[in-house]
């Protein structure tokens, strides 16, 4: 027979597990969950011995079991909103990582145009640049002037 070591997880008074290891054959492993002390605290265990002086009259033990019953679901309840508030922290973190994002993009941005208008004012930017401008004006003008000439030559 395989033994396993399970931890008790009948709920205390204190709203904590009574964690106490014990020691069950591992086809059992599934169903058992209470130590030797808590054992009889089972509902599906109420024949065995118990130590827990509640359950020593049946109608204590109906009445511990409904304690039982309401502390699991306290302490599920406590299981189920600390793992809302881990999801909810998780958010909260991812929100400040896509805030520092867009802060950083934000600032990539400023420092892409201060490059940008520093690179306009480099003379031989600005010197390129007129170059273009003046070869685009230097055409323009001839291409005006060809028109002209066409359109004189058309009042003779
Ligand atoms: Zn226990």
């Amino acid at each position: 027979m395989v033994e396993v070591v399970k931890r008790c997880s009948f709920p205390m008074l204190d709203g904590y597990k009574c964690n106490k290891p014990f020691k069950v054959s591992s086809v059992k492993a599934g169903v058992r969950k209470y130590c030797e002390e808590h054992h009889g605290n089972d509902v599906r265990n109420a024949h065995r011995y118990s130590e827990n002086k509640l359950v020593t009259s049946t109608n204590v033990h109906a009445q511990a079991g409904n304690d039982i019953v309401m502390r699991e679901w306290v302490m599920a309840k406590i299981k189920s909103e600390t793992q809302d508030e881990e999801r909810i922290r998780k958010l909260e973190r991812e929100i400040e990582r896509l805030q520092g994002q867009i802060k950083k993009s934000e600032s990539d941005k400023k420092i892409v145009s201060k490059i940008v208008r520093k690179e306009l004012k480099n003379p031989a930017h600005k010197d390129r640049v007129e170059g273009i401008v003046v070869k685009i004006l230097q055409s323009t003008n001839k291409r005006i002037k060809e028109i002209e000439t066409y359109l004189e030559r058309g009042e003779e």
